[in-house]
C-alpha cells in the first residue's frame, strides 16, 4: 500500500515550493554577521568551567613539534608522529585536558551522530571496544584521554594554555610559540589543529546583554545550576525552574530531552526545526566485536566514506542514517531500466530519494508528537543535507511532555531578549534560566577563531595570504609560511559526516614529512607557490564543498544562503573526486616518497 511518503505519491512541484517559501523566510541581508562573538562582555561564556589552571613557571624550550589543539586532531597527529619515532611533541591546548570538541560540549545527551566504530579513531591501536553503536560524550571524552595516554601526549603538553603569538624565525628556522602562560618555544615544526567549530557564538537578539537571569552556552554547561553531570544523572537543581533554550540544531536535539525530564518548565526557541531520523542505539556485543579480524576499523572506514559518497559496496557495515540515503540513490539508480547512469540521472535520483526521505521525517514527526500545531511546527521544509542531519529517538517524545512549549518564530528568530525572559510574537517567556544552543562560528577570520596571528616568511600574515579564501596544498601546507602545517578537512578529503577520518589522514601525511625532514636534515619543508597555486585551480575547476547551495534554507552549511563567493567557496572546498579518491591519492602521494609540491631545504 503506498503512503504519503512513497516517492511515488509526493507532488514534488509542492513540496519544492514550499521549501523555497520557507527558505525566503529565514533569509537575512546579515547573514553571517548577525552573529554575537563571545568577547567583551560575554568573554565569560567561553571560560572553562571544568578544570582550573594548575600553577606552573612559564617554559622556554626547544621542542622538534608544537601541536596547537588537543582534540581529535593533535591526538591522532600526535599519535602517528610517535609511532613514527618523533618524540619530542608538545601539544598546547587551552582546555584543562585534551578532548576539543568532547572537553568542551558536556551537556548531557552529547553522543557522536556516527557510528562509533568508524567515528572514534585509533580503536585497534589502543584496543578500546566501543559500549555504544553511537557512544556517549563521557565514554567519547575518556577515549581522548586513552589516545593520549596511549601514546604518552601528556609528556610535555601545555594544557589550560592559549596560544598568543605564533612566528617564524627564519634566522634559526624556527617558530617562536608564545602563550598566555609566559612559555616561550622554538620549535622546528607547528601543526594547527583548533577544529572548524570551536568557538562559540551567540544569536544576534535585540537586548541579549539585558537578561538578568543565568545563562550559558551548551558548550560551557554549568552542572553547578542545573545539578547533574555528563554520565546522566538527573539535572537535579532545575525542578523548580523556568528555561529557556535558543537553537534546535544537533545539539539542542540531544540536550533537550534530558532538560525535559528536569525542568519546571521548559521553553525551546525555535528558528528551523532540525531534521530527526531514527536514531536506533545499541550497545556493542563483546562476542561479536571479538569476531572483527585485524584491519577491520579501516575497511570500516573504507566501506562507510565509499558508501556515504555515493560508491558501490557489497555490504554495508554501518548501517545507519548516514548510508541509508547514500543506498536508496545507488538503488533507484541501478533499477533505472534505461541504465542511465548520466549526472542528470543521478542527480534525480538523489533529489527523489531526498524528497522520500523528508516525507518520512515529516511523517516521523505527526507519529510522535501528539499535538497537532505542534508537530506541524516541528516539520523541517528543506532537503536534508542542507542541515546536518539529525538523529534521536526521544527528542520529538519530549514535546508531548506538559513542562515542555515549543516557541516556534517563523522562521524568525526571538524578538527580543529582556531582563527578564524571552519575546516572541509580543509575548514575553519569564525564565530564570536561559541557554545558548546558538552554535559555532564559522567562516569568520582564523584569527578571531583562533585567538593568535601567524606571522610567516618576510613578516606575510596568514590573515593576508588567506584575505581571499583559504588557499594551501592538501589542505595542510601553505607557502611562506614553512614548517607549519594545518590539520583540518578544508582543502583535503572535506569528508562532513565523519571529521576525524580526515584528521587521521591528514596525521600520517604529517608525521611522514616530519620524519622525513628529520631523516634528510632538511630544516625547512615549504610548499611551492606553484604547487599551492595549481592545488587550488584544482579545487576551484570543479567545486565540491558544502558553502554552495542557495536553494538551502540559511545555516553555516551554506553561509546563511548568502552568494559563499570565492573565499567561501576556498574555505570550504573538498578533493573534486571525493573524499575516497582524496585519501588514495594522498596515500599514494605519501608513499612515492617524492613529496611533489614540497620544497626540502638544509
Ligand atoms: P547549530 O549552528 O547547528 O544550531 C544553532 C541553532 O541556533 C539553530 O537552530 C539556529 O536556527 C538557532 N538560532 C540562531 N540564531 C537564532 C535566533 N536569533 N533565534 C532563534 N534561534 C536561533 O549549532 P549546534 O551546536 O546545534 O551544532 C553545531 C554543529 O556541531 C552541528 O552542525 C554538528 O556539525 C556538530 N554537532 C555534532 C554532534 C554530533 O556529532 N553528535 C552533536 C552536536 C553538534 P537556524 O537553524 O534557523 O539557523
Amino acid at each position: 500500500m503506498a503512503t504519503s511518503h512513497d516517492a511515488g505519491s509526493i507532488d514534488h512541484a509542492a513540496v519544492h515550493e514550499r521549501y523555497r517559501i520557507e527558505r525566503d523566510k529565514r533569509l537575512r541581508r546579515d547573514g553571517n554577521e548577525q552573529y554575537v562573538e563571545v568577547a567583551g562582555q560575554f568573554a565569560h561564556f567561553v571560560e572553562d568551567p571544568y578544570v582550573a589552571p594548575v600553577p606552573r613557571p612559564p617554559r622556554s624550550d626547544d621542542v622538534t613539534v608544537v601541536f596547537i589543539g588537543g582534540g581529535f586532531a593533535g591526538l591522532v597527529t600526535g599519535a602517528r608522529l610517535k609511532q613514527a619515532g618523533v618524540d619530542d611533541v608538545c601539544i598546547i591546548e587551552k582546555g584543562g585536558d585534551f578532548g576539543g570538541t568532547w572537553y568542551w560540549n558536556r551537556y548531557p545527551g552529547a553522543q557522536c551522530d556516527t557510528t562509533s566504530f568508524v567515528y572514534l579513531p585509533l580503536l585497534e591501536e589502543t584496543g578500546h571496544m566501543p559500549t555504544e553503536k553511537y557512544a556517549h560524550g563521557p565514554e567519547i571524552l575518556e577515549h581522548c584521554q586513552r589516545i593520549a595516554k596511549h601514546f604518552d601526549l601528556y609528556d610535555g603538553a601545555c594544557l589550560s594554555t592559549e596560544v598568543t603569538e605564533l612566528a617564524w624565525d627564519a634566522g634559526r628556522a624556527r617558530w617562536i610559540v608564545r602563550t598566555n602562560r609566559g612559555d616561550e618555544l622554538r620549535a622546528q615544526f607547528v601543526v594547527m589543529g583548533t577544529g572548524p567549530l570551536h568557538r562559540p557564538k551567540l544569536p544576534g537578539i535585540a537586548g541579549i546583554e539585558s537578561f538578568a537571569g543565568h545563562s550559558f552556552h551548551t558548550s560551557r554547561w554549568d552542572y553547578d545550576y542545573t545539578g547533574g553531570d555528563p554520565t546522566g544523572s538527573p539535572l537535579d537543581r532545575l525542578g523548580d525552574k523556568r528555561v529557556g533554550i535558543i537553537g534546535t540544531g544537533a545539539t539542542a536535539v540531544q540536550c533537550v530531552p534530558r532538560l525535559a525530564e528536569a525542568c519546571g518548565q521548559l521553553f525551546v526557541f525555535q528558528r528551523t526545526p532540525s531534521s530527526i531520523d531514527v536514531r536506533n542505539n545499541t550497545r556493542t556485543d563483546p562476542e561479536w566485536f571479538e569476531t572483527l579480524a585485524p584491519g577491520w576499523q579501516d575497511e570500516w572506514l573504507l566501506n562507510f566514506t565509499t558508501l556515504q559518497t555515493g560508491g558501490l559496496v557489497e555490504k554495508d557495515l554501518v548501517m545507519d542514517g548516514w548510508t541509508d540515503i547514500a543506498k536508496r540513490v545507488r538503488d533507484r539508480v541501478l533499477a533505472d531500466p534505461s541504465g542511465d547512469f548520466s549526472p542528470a540521472s543521478l542527480l534525480r535520483a538523489f533529489n527523489e530519494s531526498d524528497d522520500e526521505k523528508m516525507a518520512e521525517i515529516r511523517a516521523r514527526v505527526d507519529e510522535l508528537v501528539a499535538d497537532p500545531d505542534t508537530a506541524e511546527a516541528l516539520k523541517p521544509w528543506y532537503r536534508q543535507l542542507c542541515k546536518r542531519p539529525c538523529f534521536h529517538d526521544e527528542y520529538l517524545q519530549a514535546y508531548n511532555s506538559p513542562n515542555v512549549t515549543l516557541v516556534d518564530t517563523d522562521g524568525q528568530g526571538v524578538e527580543r531578549i529582556t531582563e527578564r525572559g524571552v519575546v516572541v510574537g509580543g509575548t514575553e517567556h519569564e525564565l530564570d534560566c536561559l541557554i545558548y544552543a546558538s552554535g559555532f562560528e564559522v567562516g569568520t577570520d582564523f584569527t578571531r577563531r583562533s585567538g593568535y596571528e601567524v606571522v610567516g616568511r618576510d613578516g606575510r600574515t596568514l590573515t593576508e595570504h588567506w584575505a581571499d579564501g583559504m588557499r594551501s596544498l592538501h589542505g595542510i601546507h601553505v607557502h611562506g609560511f614553512p614548517n607549519l602545517f594545518v590539520v583540518g578537512p578544508s582543502q583535503g578529503a572535506n569528508l562532513i559526516s565523519n571529521i576525524p577520518h580526515n584528521l587521521t589522514e591528514a596525521g600520517a601525511t604529517v608525521a611522514t614529512i616530519v620524519r622525513h625532514a628529520l631523516d634528510r636534515r632538511a630544516a625547512v619543508v615549504e610548499v611551492t607557490e606553484e604547487a599551492e597555486q595549481a592545488w587550488i585551480d584544482r579545487l576551484l575547476a570543479n567545486y565540491r564543498g558544502f558553502g554552495g547551495n542557495p536553494e538551502c534554507t540559511p545555516g553555516y552549511y551554506n553561509n546563511e544562503g548568502q552568494p559563499a563567493g570565492r573565499r567561501g567557496e576556498l574555505n570550504t572546498a573538498g578533493f573534486p573526486e571525493g573524499p575516497v579518491a582524496y585519501f588514495t591519492y594522498i596515500d599514494a602521494w605519501r608513499r612515492s616518497g617524492r613529496f611533489e609540491g614540497l620544497d626540502f631545504r638544509a
